[in-house]
């Protein structure tokens, strides 16, 4: 018997005494998050109270019935009985994973057999508290599901209510969130604040700027606000005390300070070093300015008039704003802190993510002009076109029901309930939609806004919630010539941030092997090439003797060695193995010779 993972004794009867304990934890007179299972050949039997645990909670089925019983519900209903009462009479118990091994837990009161332990407390239980959000999920496959939580985390809404008083990094705030009109419970219970807008969705291709996941908005939906977001980034900066009584100074930098940037770069400071509020500043544009003493003091005797350095804090690399607010503060050790918050307009625009909670995200193909967007009789363009061809692969049932169901909700005025398994049905929406003059299956003759022309086909129309995600464009975008390289390898740098090369990987080399393009490929690797020396006599590497004029070999002192061009890298790596103690030697040959 273990405890905890100690060893603490040994029970004859390990079925039984796992019972008895049980048995007692649900009288209450054991603690209710003491978990006890036994198991494997030995019977070894281990509780555990330790903390961390995730415990869920179960209805008690005993005997084939189940512990909630008809009369219990009664009470509950007319509000004698409380959560803690069901805990405290035994009808309902947390279980943690390990016990959770031994239960049979019944979905439903209809599904318990003679073996079942427990009962689940409801059957939305089994998707969670995020994925229960999703309307209808009960008709999508798992594994879209799973995408579709995640893209819910991932969704701009106002995450904190009083976001203009913080300094988050990365954050969006939505302008104009709505509650969904088809919503599930557990929204309601959570009370959380909306993440996302009711868009009306015309199921269809649009000239070939949907395909592969992409989706097409109308442009007079996004002129009225649709998906418009702004983005905050806080920049910090820190007046740090250093020995000797000095200390940095947030200051517009004076001239003769080392490492001056251009007097256009500090413009839009105010007397206090600081950028004021409203200022449109750019990529490089100093918003704190800052003076740093010399850290060593032969660095203040060599260049005794310019004693102090730049340490300014510019805008990031790409990327522009407004500032929206300035913060002075001192910190934990009594140094002054300087905090500005940048706000940046974020307009959808092609390539931002956007996602359905099914799982079902794309970025934006094209902002469609809404002329050109096709029209149903009544003369509803909608916001969101969305392909079809996404539907039957993923299976995405339930992205179907919703649509139908906003379109009930946003024509009735009613808010639709799309809890999962016991939400409103299909048979509601339709029997709704022909009772207000439209088509039962949700599907609307619609007119080509280009042609003008009848469709063929019907269209299936509707409303659903569409969630914006933090990943836009504005952030990812990047692109550069020449630029910086790594000092060690002298290849180029990685990272927008810091204005990094794009990387032409194996996979990208490969593909211009393809198309033959083998000087571009050349010129491609030869960021970074330099001449290496090679000794035709033993193979080694040598160097050029400036003085005499020759091309010596370290290694056998010969005088026959060649220049070869090479990747700085490789030269790197050889001499890396030297360093190992691995020589390595080269066998030069004629480049012409068969
Ligand atoms: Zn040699």
């Amino acid at each position: 018997m273990f405890f905890n993972g100690r060893y603490i004794g040994a029970v004859k009867n390990n079925k039984d005494f796992v019972a008895e304990v049980r048995k007692l934890r649900r009288k209450g007179g054991l603690p209710g998050d003491l978990s006890v299972r036994s198991f494997g050949t030995a019977g070894e039997v281990v509780i555990s109270t330790e903390i961390g645990r995730v415990l869920r909670p179960l209805i008690v089925v005993e005997d084939g019935k189940s512990k909630l019983t008809e009369e219990v519900e009664k009470e509950l209903e007319e509000g004698e009985s409380t959560w803690q009462d069901l805990i405290d009479r035994g009808i309902i118990e947390y279980v943690d994973a390990s016990e959770e091994e031994d239960a049979l837990v019944a979905l439903e009161k209809d599904d318990i057999t003679e073996k079942s332990t427990h009962l689940e407390v409801d059957i939305i239980d089994i998707f969670g508290l995020i994925t229960g959000l999703v309307p209808f999920c009960n008709h999508d496959q798992s594994s879209r599901l799973n995408k579709g939580s995640k893209t819910l985390k991932q969704s701009l809404g106002i995450y904190a209510a009083n976001y203009l008083t913080r300094l988050d990094t990365d954050v969006s705030i939505l302008h104009y969130p709505q509650k969904p009109i088809v919503r599930s419970f557990i929204y309601d219970t959570l009370d959380i604040y909306p993440a996302g807008q009711n868009l009306v969705v015309a199921v269809m291709p649009y000239e070939g700027y949907n395909v592969e996941d992409a989706i097409v908005l109308n442009k007079a939906s996004v002129d009225r606000g649709m998906g418009r977001s702004t983005y905050f980034r806080p920049y910090k900066s820190t007046e740090r005390h250093y020995a000797g009584g000095l200390k940095d100074e947030i200051v517009v930098p004076d001239k003769d300070v080392s490492g001056y940037r251009t007097e256009e770069s500090y413009k839009y400071l105010e007397d206090d070093g600081i950028a004021f509020v409203e200022a449109a500043v750019n990529s490089g544009d100093v918003i704190i300015g800052k003076t740093t003493p010399p850290k060593f003091l032969s660095e203040a005797k060599d260049i005794s008039l310019q004693s102090k350095k730049e340490g300014s804090t510019p805008v990031r690399q790409e990327e522009s704003g407004t500032v929206d607010a300035v913060f002075v503060t001192v910190d934990g050790e009594g140094n002054k802190i300087a905090q500005v918050r940048l706000r940046d307009l974020r307009i959808p625009e092609p390539g931002d993510k956007y996602s359905a909670p099914h799982g079902q995200k794309g970025v934006i193909g094209m902002i469609a002009k809404s002329e050109d967007i096709p029209f149903t009789a009544s003369g509803i363009r909608p916001d969101l076109i969305f392909n079809p061809h996404n539907i039957p692969g993923r299976k995405s049932i339930g992205y179907l029901i919703e649509l139908l169901a906003g379109k009930t909700g946003a024509l009735t005025g009613k808010i639709i309930d799309g809890t999962a398994f016991c939400g409103d049905k299909v048979d509601y929406f339709e029997e709704q939609l022909r009772r207000l003059g439209f088509s039962y299956d949700g599907k609307e003759v619609m007119y080509n806004g280009i042609t003008g022309r009848r469709m063929d086909v019907r269209i299936y129309i509707g409303n659903m919630y569409y969630l914006k995600l933090k990943y836009m464009v504005n952030n990812r975008i990047h692109a550069r010539a020449s630029g910086k390289v790594a000092l060690l390898t002298r290849q180029p740098i990685e990272g927008r941030a810091r204005g990094g090369a794009l990387r032409l990987g194996e996979m990208e080399q490969q593909a211009l092997v393809g198309h033959g393009a083998s000087l571009l490929l050349k010129e491609r690797y030869d960021s970074d090439k330099t001449t290496m020396y090679l000794c035709t006599k033993c193979g080694g590497v040598g160097y050029e003797d400036v003085i005499r004029n020759k091309i010596v070999c370290s290694n056998c002192g010969g005088i026959e060695a060649f220049p070869v061009e090479v990747s700085y890298a490789f030269k790197l790596l050889v001499d890396e193995l030297l360093g190992l103690h691995i020589s390595t030697s080269f066998e030069l040959k004629n480049k012409f010779d068969k």
